[in-house]
Order: structure tokens, then C-alpha cells, then sequence
């Protein structure tokens, strides 16, 4: 789930793998550590539980030397975080750092038990080591033993294994976990994430899913699935390192709860034609496959699953068409009846959640129309897995929690249900208004950040509460799912939403004084629906702040704090009202103290189901 890093070199590679660690970081890990082997076959490893720093002070204090390694960032799944449980894992000459899990590594333990192995680690990850020791006994170089493990393994993995004895080569092998090649000149690397590479290289190769890799100093070679040697394409990697600055701000949550403004003009630039929505980049046969949809199934987890229920309520009430959402880790175990002419959208930040890949894998097998994915990152598997893609075009996104990628996310979605209405009949007028809306955006989410004073001035007030609840109406509702989401992650304050109508068929219980009530209240047509809800609330003694349109008659009373917000456009709405919650989440997180950018317990890019 986090990081993996390796070189085959002639130079001393310790400090780049350690640099590529340092560029996984934001994923959120537990431990680190790294093994080099030098040109005699001297293997040195050393494992910290703890920043990348503290690997860092340790590689200071006990230098290792060597131009072959591989290095790991663990977010523990199997044994507590422990330097006992850091991977590299050994096994004799054997060492293997692994993403994921292994989930048949019990019977695997026992049997390796019984051929007279002893485990060090309470991880799943070291019956890798074991078992590739084991089939290299049995004959045969690195790259077959690793070959003949693979039929052993069950579940979503990447994994790189070096054999001390031969530092020419590392194998690596793909299974579920994203892995890419970076080619260098006399010397090839490996990682999780090309972020990791950059600083020594731009060519990329993405290994495929089953694809097992050797990787020598001067040469590649690539075998899929079936063990047959394989091309993959070599690509020039334009992405931007644009992690290592936080520039003026504090932390990375907090710039890219700023960048907001720039990254939703960048997903829009070039998608707008004399006014109209131009998603041309679908491809020349996209308009015949969305003219068909009759409904559409979305697909996603966590923050991306929230812009997805904000998607049904567009999809339903501007194009027309039926939507349902879904969580994936719910759908792909589920049996589900396939609608007639249904598209299924998957929505991931980084196009490798394992859950939501699955689902899409999945829905192959189902009989659907065709596939559409809304990512951040080109070349994710997601993407490449696909019928079709919209690409939001956030940036790197390194805080945990997920501010500019679900906010562009939604200007995505809101672009394709526009395309989608069209092609079914929704009017040029409804079209026109959601480009004013999507247009105006940046400019008053850029107003609203004004108001960052005002809303650091309100966390006080939850300093020593441990309880919240986020209340919205309508397309407000997911947002005030994203918000308690948000405040949950960061400031580890226990946090729900509820759609507003639904407080007095249960949570209005829990109204006292120590529980904030958070509304959204948007100038729209619910709004006094909502603010019998809020009075429903502030009868029962609980303190409000309520998010509301400057418009909205809303004034400051006993128990009720209004934060008077810039009008907006009602179609972008959903999308404007999230900025101020994330706001609140952060400045709530930074009197709690926490980790911001990286929560505990959490991780980036969830690759693991
Ligand atoms: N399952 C392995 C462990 O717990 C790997 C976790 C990871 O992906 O970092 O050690």
C-alpha cells in the first residue's frame, strides 16, 4: 500500500532510494527501510520504525554502500508497526520488500515452518522471502523461483526481490499493486509510484497487471501473466514534482485547500467550445456510447464516493438519466442485477485504488455498456483499464485527505453530465447555465478563501469537543458527507452526517450542548426546509454553525454562529460550499495538533482492499 523503491546500479544508490521514500511519504507509512548489496555480496539493511528521517539519521551513523537495493515505506496490514515487522524481509541471501497482502500467507507460514523456516516478523510479506528461497534451492535463477512463487500467492501485491549472491538483478511482480520501471542510462530502477524516480529519471515503463519484471543495469525484460516475454511501452514522464515545496503554507492540506481556484481552471481549460462543454477527448466514438446510456452505476471509495453521490443528484435532475452510486468495496462482493444500457463510472485520485479496480474488473464480467474513469493521475491503472477517461488535472495531491481532487473530481462530473444531458435532450439553456456556473467558480471559491479568518476563528470551539454532526440538503447532503469525512481524518473528532430531514427520526437525540451541529445552506428552494431543521436543533440546546448564502436571512443568535458566504451560482453550489468545510477541518486539526498531512493510521493511495 505504500512505498517500494529499488535500483540496479554502479554508483551508490542508498541516498536515492532514500530520496525516493522521502517522495512516498505523503502516503502515510508507519516504518521505512532499505537493503543494499555491494559488488562482493555484502548485503547491509537497516529498518526504523518511524519517519524516513530517522532511516535517514541511521543510514548517517552506519553508511551503506553498494549499487543494488530496494527500499519500503510500510503502512502495517499484518503485525503491529515495528522495526521487526520493516520491510526488507530476509530470508537467508533473500531480501523482499512488498506492497499489500498476502492473504493465504497462514497455511503458507505453516508449511514453511515445516521446512524448517523461522520467522522473524509477524508480516505476511515474509513468506515471500521464504518461499523464493525455498524454490531458488530447488534450482534454477532469481527470476524462475520468483515465476514458481507467484502461483502461490493470493491477493493484491507488487513485490521486489533481490538475492544477495547476484546483485545484477532485481525481480519484481505485479499483482494488483502499481509498479513502473524507470530506465536510466547503465542503471534501472523500480518504485511504486514514479513520483519516487523523477530525480533520476523521466523514461517510464508501467508494468501490467501479472507482469513479472527482470531488471539489470542494462537490460529489462518483462514476462505477462502467461511467463511470455513482452513489450511494454516506454513513455517520457511529464508529470511535476511539485511535492517537495509547501511554499508559504504549513502544510500540504492547507496549499491544496488554496490551489483550488487554479486546479479547477486547469480541468477546465480546453474542455469549453463557443460556449458549450467540448469533451472531445473522450474520443471520436464517445457521443455514440453515451447516447446510449439509459443509467448510469458509479463506482468509488472514501471522498470520491461522496462526489459521486453529488454526480446522481446532477445526473438525475439536469440529464435526465438514472444513477446509482456505490461503495466498491460493497458492490464487488455483492451480487448485483445489471440496468439495461448502464455505464459504470469509477472515480479515483489515483486510479490504482484495489477496491475500486476490482469493481471495474468486475463490471466486465457484468455486461455493462462500456466504462468511464474520472482520475487524477494518467496512465493509473484505472485509466488504462477503461473504456473511457476524463482526467481532472488537480496536481499532485499529497495530503491524506483528499481536498483539490474531489472538488475537481466534481467539475469533471459536472462537465460529463452536461455532455451526457445534451445527448439526451436536456436543453442548450440548462448547458449555458452550467457553464456560467463552472466558469464563475474559481473566482468565488477565490472569495470565499478570504474568509479563512473567520472560519480558523470558529475551531476554537470544537478544541474539546469529541463529537460533530454535518447536516445538507439535497446535493448539499454528500457535501456534508465530505465534511464530517474531513474533520473525522484530520482532527480525529468523531464526525456524521445526516441529510437534514432525517434528524428527527433518530440523531436529534443526541443534540446537547456538546455536540457542534455544521449546516450547508445554500439560497436554494430547500432552504426553508432546512431551516426548520436548524430550528429543530437550536430548540434542543445545540450549537450551530451554519455555512449560508449571504442571502439566505440568516443572523448570528444564541447558539447559532452564521458564516455569511459569497452568493454562487445554485449548479456549482455543492462544489463552492465544500471549500469552507475543509477549512474548518484543518484549522480544527491544527488546535488538535495532529499529523495533518498525514493522519494516522491512513494512507494515500489505498491499494490494498
Ligand atoms: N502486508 C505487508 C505488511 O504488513 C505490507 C504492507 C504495505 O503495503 O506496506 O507488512
Amino acid at each position: 500500500m505504500c512505498g517500494i523503491v529499488g535500483a540496479v546500479a554502479q554508483r551508490d544508490i542508498a541516498e536515492i532510494l532514500l530520496e525516493g521514500l522521502r517522495r512516498l511519504e505523503y502516503r502515510g507509512y508507519d516504518s521505512a527501510g532499505l537493503a543494499v548489496v555491494d559488488n562482493e555480496g555484502h548485503m547491509g539493511r537497516l529498518r526504523r520504525l518511524g519517519k524516513v528521517q530517522v532511516l535517514a539519521d541511521a543510514l548517517d551513523a552506519h553508511p551503506l554502500h553498494g549499487g543494488t537495493g530496494i527500499a519500503h515505506t510500510r503502512w502495517a496490514t499484518h503485525g503491529e508497526p515495528s522495526e521487526a515487522n520493516a520491510h526488507p524481509h530476509v530470508s537467508d541471501y533473500i531480501a523482499v520488500v512488498h506492497n499489500g497482502i498476502i492473504e493465504n500467507f497462514e497455511p503458507l507460514r505453516v508449511l514453511l515452518i515445516e521446512r524448517g523456516y523461522r520467522f522473524e516478523s509477524q508480516t505476511d510479506t515474509e513468506v515471500i522471502a521464504h518461499l523464493v528461497h525455498w524454490e531458488l534451492l530447488q534450482g534454477g535463477t532469481l527470476l524462475e523461483a520468483v515465476l514458481r512463487v507467484i502461483p502461490q500467492l493470493r491477493g493484491a501485491y507488487g513485490t521486489v526481490v533481490m538475492d544477495q549472491r547476484d546483485p545484477s538483478v532485481l525481480v519484481a511482480a505485479r499483482s494488483g499493486s502499481p509498479l513502473v520501471i524507470g530506465r536510466g542510462v547503465g542503471e534501472n530502477f523500480i518504485a511504486s509510484d514514479q513520483l519516487a524516480l523523477l530525480p533520476v529519471t523521466r523514461r517510464f515503463m508501467f508494468l501490467e497487471e501479472g507482469d513479472v519484471a527482470e531488471i539489470k543495469r542494462r537490460e529489462v525484460n518483462v514476462f505477462d501473466k502467461h511467463g511470455k516475454a513482452v513489450e511494454r511501452p516506454e513513455i517520457e514522464s511529464k508529470v511535476q514534482y511539485d511535492a517537495g515545496d509547501k511554499g508559504a503554507y504549513r502544510h500540504y492540506m492547507q496549499k491544496e485547500i488554496y490551489e483550488q481556484p487554479q486546479a479547477i481552471k486547469n480541468t477546465l481549460e480546453g474542455r469549453f467550445n463557443h460556449g458549450q462543454i467540448n469533451l472531445s477527448e473522450l474520443g471520436p466514438d464517445a457521443d455514440a456510447l453515451l447516447a446510449k446510456v439509459q443509467h448510469v452505476q458509479i463506482i468509488a471509495c472514501g471522498t470520491s464516493y461522496h462526489s459521486g453521490m453529488v454526480a446522481r443528484y446532477w445526473f438525475e435532475a439536469l440529464a435526465g438519466v438514472p444513477c446509482d452510486v456505490e461503495i466498491a468495496s460493497e458492490f464487488r462482493y455483492r451480487k448485483s442485477a445489471v440496468r439495461p444500457g448502464s455505464l459504470i463510472i469509477t472515480l479515483s485520485q489515483s486510479g490504482e485504488t484495489a477496491d475500486t479496480l476490482a469493481a471495474l474488473r468486475l463490471s466486465k464480467e457484468l455486461g455493462y455498456l462500456g466504462s468511464l474513469a474520472v482520475c487524477n493521475v494518467a496512465g493509473s491503472s484505472l485509466v488504462r483499464e477503461s473504456d473511457l477517461a476524463l482526467m481532472t488535472k488537480a496536481g499532485t495531491e499529497i495530503g491524506v485527505a483528499s481536498t483539490k481532487a474531489f472538488t475537481t473530481q466534481l467539475t469533471v462530473l459536472l462537465m460529463l453530465v452536461a455532455r451526457v444531458g445534451r445527448l439526451k435532450g436536456m436543453s442548450e439553456q440548462v448547458e449555458h447555465e452550467i457553464v456560467h456556473g463552472l466558469q464563475a467558480l474559481p473566482a468565488r471559491i477565490e472569495q470565499m478563501l478570504s474568509l479563512d479568518k473567520t472560519i480558523e476563528s470558529l475551531a476554537e470551539g470544537f478544541s474539546d469537543k469529541h463529537h460533530a454532526l454535518f447536516l445538507g440538503r439535497g446535493d448539499q447532503y454528500p457535501i456534508a458527507m465530505e465534511g464530517a469525512l474531513k474533520l473525522k481524518e484530520v482532527s480525529y473528532i468523531h464526525a456524521e452526517a445526516y441529510a437534514a430531514g432525517e434528524l428527527k427520526h433518530g440523531p436529534l437525540a443526541l443534540i446537547d450542548a456538546d455536540m457542534p451541529v455544521i449546516v450547508v445552506a445554500p439560497n436554494n428552494e430547500l432552504l426553508e426546509k432546512l431551516k426548520s431543521n436548524i430550528e429543530e436543533v437550536r430548540a434542543r440546546g445545540g450549537q450551530l454553525y451554519v455555512f449560508a448564502d449571504q442571502d439566505a436571512g440568516f443572523t448570528d443568535s444564541e447558539g447559532m454562529k452564521i458564516i455569511q458566504l459569497p452568493h454562487v451560482e445554485e449548479i456549482v453550489a455543492p462544489i463552492f460550499y465544500t471549500v469552507p468545510l475543509q477549512l474548518l477541518s484543518y484549522h480544527v486539526a491544527l488546535i488538535k495538533g495532529t499529523d495533518v498531512d498525514q493522519p494516522r493510521n491512513l494512507a494515500k493511495s489505498v491499494t490494498v482492499e
